[in-house]
């Protein structure tokens, strides 16, 4: 059994979008990605991103710290977190039910489908279930994680096996 820690900070979006809010940078970092404009949750979008921070007045960032231990490589540890993330976003979207006026943030890009309507030019099959992710929406998701709790982002080249790795997301409230 391994260890899952959840941490959850209100942040107005006025805040947000003065300290963290930087797409020019983040659609730098989506177009080298090998999956950047394959799902419809990803940019470029046909919307203003400032636009659609702007529609909400708070950020509940939350943030589930997934531990590494018993795992025996890398590929493990990249199975673990694929395991967590669509637990972690069902969650997202539970929450959004739950709380009027509410939009879930996702972690990472939508895999609701095993292969996007985008790649075929058609809608969103699911637009019901598809959300975004905070980098999708221009926001500096490791900065914000490192700023608001008392840890960082951790990566592995590869090679190396992180003591942990985060899924960010949450939910945006009027
Ligand atoms: S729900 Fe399906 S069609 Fe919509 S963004 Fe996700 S993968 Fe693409």
């Amino acid at each position: 059994m391994y260890k899952k820690e959840r941490f959850t900070k209100e942040l107005q979006i006025d805040k947000f979008v003065k300290m963290y809010f930087d797409p020019e940078l983040t659609l730098q970092k989506c177009r080298t990605c090998t999956g950047y404009a394959k799902t419809w949750s990803c940019p470029d979008f046909d919307f203003n991103v400032r636009n659609y921070w702007r529609q909400f007045s708070v950020y509940r960032v939350i943030v589930d710290r997934v531990s590494m231990e018993g795992v025996a490589s890398p590929k493990e540890a990249e199975e673990r977190l694929a395991y967590e993330k669509p637990i972690f976003n069902r969650q997202m979207l539970a929450l959004e039910k739950s709380t009027p006026g509410s939009v879930a943030l996702y972690a990472q890009e939508c895999e609701e489908c095993q292969e996007c309507a985008r790649l075929i030019g058609k809608p969103c099959r699911l637009p019901e279930t598809m959300r975004y992710s905070i980098e999708s929406l221009g926001g500096c998701g490791i900065r914000l994680v490192e700023d608001l709790f008392e840890f960082g982002v951790c990566w592995s080249d590869g090679t190396t096996i992180p003591a942990y790795y985060i899924l960010l997301g949450g939910l945006l409230k009027k």
